[in-house]
């Protein structure tokens, strides 16, 4: 896919990028992303965080003055205040996200959904907190999800513990509807993704009359998925309500491929990476080609893909300001792309992650595995860091 437009921004200026960064911070980035960037290190390292947890040796302080502080921003809500304030003080706004994940009891559930409402409540009183999020999967057992997926046919029990479960997304996102603030409901494998998809459609039926309140998940990794969006759009058309689109690329590629293998089932994954990223224009395209209907995030790190859309917003003649049209990146990572969007205007978060630091450790490590196993990703963030430090020391002299 060709851009039309001239270069409209440049995601270079490392002295933006890392504007809310110190020095002590910056090191600190540097230091993670060298280790990670070595396959063998970070395979090692990640192997023994793994085993000292398990062991319950008391490591919780080293990760949590090094990986944590650098991905997450505290272990509480509260806790979060201070990189709140501080990324907005930049333009760029924060989601909070809760991350604990891997508690699989009805009562975990509910003090999840408790948790969200509690991260909403924030919202409505910070400005620079535009969007809440949750996962369903915090919300409901896998077992159950993956049952409805499969069309088999469910226990009373099970029927019991699936209304439950709609009445926690119903309670998330009537209160996200009464403040205001907007709701992401994050995208997971595809063999539960269906009655995921099935309720976020249910609740934008109900909650996005007025605007897009709720917000779906497309991964354009997914060959059904741009055919998914064409139809969500022609839903809202017909029913008249918005349709909030979150644009990602997808992170379960290796376990959807394994899985598909096994069982036997043509994997549900564009072959290539190629393909990938087509969709994903395509589907930045569509969303703006129906901007009256569709308000739209593009959650991703690549950067022409973030350099496109404002490109095809410029086509629109849209202002860099548009509420409908928004950019997202993870704390911690391509603060290049985050920080030198928001300078020039544009509608720009975080996904913020918290949580106490041995629950958010199977976060932790996907980023820590992210960042290895993606070709460039981490040499990039490296890249862009040590020119930074080189900048400020030169600077100083
Ligand atoms: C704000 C935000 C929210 C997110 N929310 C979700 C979510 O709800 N659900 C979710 O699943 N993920 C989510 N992600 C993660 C996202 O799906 C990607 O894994 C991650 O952002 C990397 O993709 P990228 O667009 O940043 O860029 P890139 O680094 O350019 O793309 C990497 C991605 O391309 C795809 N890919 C790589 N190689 C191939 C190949 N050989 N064939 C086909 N495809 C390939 C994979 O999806 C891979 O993750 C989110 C990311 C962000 C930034």
């Amino acid at each position: 896919m060709n851009m039309d437009a001239e270069q409209r921004i440049s995601f270079e200026d490392t002295q933006v990028a890392f504007c809310y960064k110190d020095n002590t911070a910056l090191r600190k980035a540097n230091f993670i992303f060298s280790l990670v960037s070595h396959p063998w290190i970070s395979a090692v390292a990640t192997g023994s965080v793994k085993l000292a947890l398990k062991l319950h040796l008391p490591v919780e302080s080293i990760i949590k003055s090094t990986v944590f502080d650098h991905f997450c921003a505290g272990e509480s809500l509260e806790k979060c205040d201070d990189e709140i304030e501080q990324l907005g003080k930049f333009g760029v706004g924060t989601i909070l996200d809760y991350s604990v994940e891997g508690e699989n009891s009805e009562s975990s559930f509910d003090a999840t959904m408790e948790e969200i409402l509690r991260t909403i409540e924030k919202a409505s009183r910070f400005k620079s907190i535009p969007f809440s999020v949750f996962k369903m999967t915090g919300l409901a057992s896998s077992e159950l999800l993956e049952k409805i997926n499969a069309k088999q046919s469910l226990t009373d029990e099970e029927e019991k513990a699936f209304g439950r479960v709609r009445n926690r997304v119903d309670r998330i996102c009537a209160m996200a509807h009464a403040h205001k603030v907007r709701v992401l409901i994050d995208a997971e494998e595809t063999w539960i993704q269906d009655p995921i998809e099935a309720l976020a459609n249910e609740m934008m039926l109900r909650y996005n009359l007025e605007k897009a309140i709720v917000f779906n998940t497309y991964q354009l990794y997914r060959t059904a998925s741009l055919k998914n969006l064409r139809d969500a759009h022609h839903t809202a058309t017909m029913h008249q309500h918005y349709l909030g689109a979150k644009l990602v690329r997808g992170a379960y590629m290796e376990k959807e491929r394994e899985r598909a293998e096994e069982m036997n089932y043509t994997s549900p994954i564009h072959p290539t990476k190629d393909a990938t990223d087509e969709a994903f224009n395509q589907a930045l395209a569509f969303c703006m080609d129906n901007k009256q209907r569709i308000s739209v995030m593009c959650g991703s790190h690549n950067e022409y893909s973030n350099h496109y859309l404002t490109v095809l917003m410029e086509k629109h003649s849209l202002k860099n300001t548009d509420e409908r049209i928004w950019f997202a990146q993870l704390y911690g990572m391509s603060d290049n792309i985050s920080f030198n969007l928001a300078q020039a205007g544009y509608k720009v978060a975080k996904y913020v992650p918290y949580g106490p630091v041995r629950s958010v450790m199977p976060y932790l490590l996907r980023r820590a595995s992210e960042n290895t196993s993606v070709a460039g990703q981490s040499s990039r963030e490296l890249v862009m860091i040590k020119k930074e430090l080189a900048r400020r020391k030169s600077e100083k002299v």
